[in-house]
C-alpha cells in the first residue's frame, strides 16, 4: 500500500495558482499540506476577464455568495458573446449561452428555422434566442427556475477582474490554511531515480520538498516543460493569432456609446484585419484587447487600430502579450499536474482559459493521487484533457475558417486545412442541419449551432423527418420570438440589477 499525498506545492499565483488553491483547501479538509509560491517581481499574466457559465459552479462549489463575489471583482453579468464582422464585414451574430426556445418536436427547432428562413419567413436566428432577447435590450436577471416560462431559456456567465478574483481567492485559501510564500523559484530538483520533482530551490534560499506539485507557473512552465522536458504541441497553423494588446478604458457615458449601451451584459468579439478586438464591461472600467497575428500585422497597427476603436479615454498604455496557441503533450507527468497557462493556450476568443483551470482541477479531484502515482490514473487525465483542448481547438476554427472576408489573415484562414473532425461536424451541418457531437463536448449543439449559421454555413436541406411532421413551426416561432420580446422587456436593465441587487451590501440582522 502506498501513503497517501501529504504535501502539495503550487508554483505560480495567477488565476490558476489561487482558483487552484482555493479549490484543495476547500475538498482536502485533513493530513495536508499547501503551499503556494509566487513572484511578485515577476507578476501574472493580469487578463482573463470573461468567462462561460459552468464558472458558476466552481463558486458554489467554494460557498461563495454571489453578490460579494461580483461586488469583491468588480463584475458584471454576461450572456453570451456577440461577435461583430465575422463572417464578413457589416454583418453580427450572438452565440448566446442557454438555448434557441425549447424542443417542441422530435425535430430540433433550428430546423424549422432553416425551413422558414429558405422561404424568406424567419427573423434572424438571433431572434428565437431569450439570451440576445435580453442581452440586446441591455436587460439582466438570473433566469426563472419555472421550465414552463420563457425566462428559463437562458444561462449566464460573468465579467470580473482577473486580479481581484485571485485576491479574494487567496483571502479564502488562506483562511483554510493554505501557506504563502513569496519568492522565485531558481531550480527545479529531480529525484535521480525517478525523475519525479523531489523540490523547489527559491533564489533566497528557502527549499519546498513536496509529494505532488502543480504547476502554474504560467507561460513558463517551470516544472512541466523547463523541469520535465514535456513538449508543446503548436496549433498556429490552425490559430494564428499569437499576440494581444490589452488597455482598460473609461466606461462613462459618452459620446462614443450611446446611453445604456456602456454596460452591456455580453462581451463583443469584433473581427480587425489582423485578428479581432475584445470589449469586456466591468464595473469601474471596461477591458479592451486586439488579439492579431504577428504574421499579418504590425503591433504599432494593431495598437492604432485597438486605441482608434475605444469606447472611452484609455486608463493606462496597451500591454503586449505574446504567446503560442496550442497545448501540452501530457498535462499530468511523473507527480506534476500542470494546471492554467502552463498546460497550453488556445488564445481567448470564447472565453475558454479560466474553464480549462477550473476542468484541470475537477480532473485532478476525480483522479486524486496517492503517493505511488499509478500511472493509470494519470493516462486517464491526460486522455480526459487532450480530448476537452481538441474540441475546443475545434470550435475556436470554425470561427475563423468559415468567413468570407478580404484581408490577408482571413483569406488564409478560410483557405486552412481544417482537422478532419472540425471537417465532419461542417458538412453534416451544411448538408441536413446536423450538430454532430463527439464524446463530452464543453460547447453543445447551441453554441455550434449559433456559429456556423453566424459565420454564415446555412444548411442545404433541413432534417429530412420534418416532411414527415405535421407540425407548423413557422407559426410557433413567430409566437416564440413574440414572447421573447415580451419577457425581455420587463427585465431591469443590467446597471440596475447590478446597483440596485448586487452591490448594495447585505444589511446586517
Ligand atoms: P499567470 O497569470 O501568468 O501566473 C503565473 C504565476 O506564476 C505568477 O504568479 C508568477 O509570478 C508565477 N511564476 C512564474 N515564474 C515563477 C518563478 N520562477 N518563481 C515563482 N513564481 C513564478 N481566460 C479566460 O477565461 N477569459 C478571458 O477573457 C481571457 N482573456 C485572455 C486574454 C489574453 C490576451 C490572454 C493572454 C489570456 C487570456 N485568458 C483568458 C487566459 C487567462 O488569463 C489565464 O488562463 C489565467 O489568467 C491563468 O493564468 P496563469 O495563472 O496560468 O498564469
Amino acid at each position: 500500500m502506498t501513503s497517501p499525498v501529504k504535501k502539495i506545492v503550487i508554483v505560480g499565483g495567477g488565476s490558476a495558482g489561487w482558483m487552484t488553491a482555493a479549490a484543495l483547501s476547500n475538498a482536502l479538509q485533513t493530513n495536508c499540506q499547501i503551499t503556494l509560491i509566487e513572484s511578485e517581481d515577476i507578476g501574472t499574466v493580469g487578463v482573463g476577464e470573461a468567462t462561460i457559465p459552468p464558472i458558476k459552479l466552481f463558486n458554489e462549489t467554494l460557498g461563495l455568495d454571489e453578490s460579494e463575489f461580483i461586488r469583491r471583482t468588480q463584475g458584471s453579468f454576461k450572456l453570451g458573446i456577440q461577435f461583430v464582422d465575422w463572417a464578413e464585414k457589416g454583418r453580427s451574430y450572438f452565440h448566446p449561452f442557454g438555448s434557441y426556445g425549447r424542443p417542441f418536436d422530435l425535430v430540433h427547432v433550428h430546423h424549422y428555422w432553416q425551413q422558414a428562413n429558405a422561404r424568406g419567413e424567419a427573423r434572424a436566428l438571433d431572434e428565437y434566442s431569450m439570451a440576445w432577447a435580453a442581452a440586446s435590450r441591455g436587460r439582466f436577471a438570473p433566469p426563472s427556475p419555472d421550465p414552463r416560462n420563457v425566462l428559463s431559456t437562458y444561462d449566464y456567465a460573468y465579467h470580473f477582474d482577473a486580479g481581484l478574483y485571485a485576491a479574494y481567492l487567496r483571502e479564502y485559501a488562506q483562511k483554510r490554511g493554505v501557506i504563502h510564500v513569496e519568492g522565485k523559484v531558481s531550480h527545479v530538483a529531480l529525484n535521480p531515480e525517478t525523475g519525479f520533482v523531489g523540490a523547489v530551490h527559491l533564489s533566497n534560499g528557502q527549499v519546498f520538498d513536496g509529494d505532488l506539485f502543480i504547476d502554474c507557473s504560467g507561460f513558463r512552465a517551470l516544472l512541466i516543460g523547463e523541469a520535465l522536458k514535456v513538449g508543446y504541441e503548436d496549433w498556429t497553423h490552425w490559430l494564428p493569432c499569437d499576440r494581444a494588446l490589452a488597455v482598460p478604458c473609461d466606461n462613462a457615458p459618452s459620446s462614443r456609446v450611446a446611453l445604456g449601451q456602456n454596460f452591456t451584459p455580453y462581451t463583443r468579439a469584433t473581427a480587425r484585419a489582423g485578428g479581432w478586438q475584445w470589449r469586456i464591461p466591468l464595473q469601474h472600467r471596461t477591458g479592451n484587447g486586439y488579439v492579431y497575428s504577428s504574421a499579418h500585422i504590425t503591433d504599432d497597427d494593431a495598437a492604432d487600430t485597438l486605441m482608434n476603436n475605444l469606447d472611452g479615454a484609455a486608463l493606462a498604455e496597451p500591454r503586449l502579450l505574446r504567446f503560442k496557441t496550442g497545448r501540452r503533450k501530457t498535462f499530468w507527468e511523473k507527480n506534476v499536474v500542470a494546471i492554467g497557462l502552463s498546460s497550453g493556450f488556445m488564445e481567448p476568443l470564447e472565453s475558454t482559459s479560466l474553464h480549462l483551470i477550473q476542468a484541470g482541477i475537477a480532473k485532478l479531484l476525480a483522479f486524486f493521487p496517492d503517493g505511488g502515482f499509478d500511472p493509470l490514473v494519470t493516462a486517464e487525465y491526460n486522455r480526459i484533457a487532450v480530448n476537452e483542448c481538441e474540441r475546443i481547438r475545434d470550435f475556436l476554427i470554425l470561427h475563423y475558417h468559415l468567413n468570407r472576408r478580404d484581408e490577408a489573415l482571413w483569406r488564409d484562414c478560410a483557405a486552412m486545412q481544417i482537422p478532419d473532425s472540425l471537417h465532419t461536424k461542417i458538412e453534416h451541418f451544411r448538408r441536413f442541419g446536423r450538430l454532430i457531437q463527439r464524446d463530452a463536448e464543453l460547447f453543445g449543439p447551441t453554441s455550434w449551432l449559433a456559429v456556423h449559421v453566424g459565420q454564415l454555413n446555412i444548411p442545404q436541406n433541413p432534417d429530412p423527418l420534418i416532411h414527415h411532421r405535421r407540425v407548423d413551426g413557422g407559426d410557433w416561432l413567430g409566437k416564440l420570438s413574440a414572447a421573447m420580446s415580451a419577457a425581455a422587456v420587463r427585465l431591469p436593465s443590467h446597471r440596475d440589477y447590478v446597483d440596485t441587487r448586487v452591490r448594495v451590501a447585505p444589511v446586517a440582522v
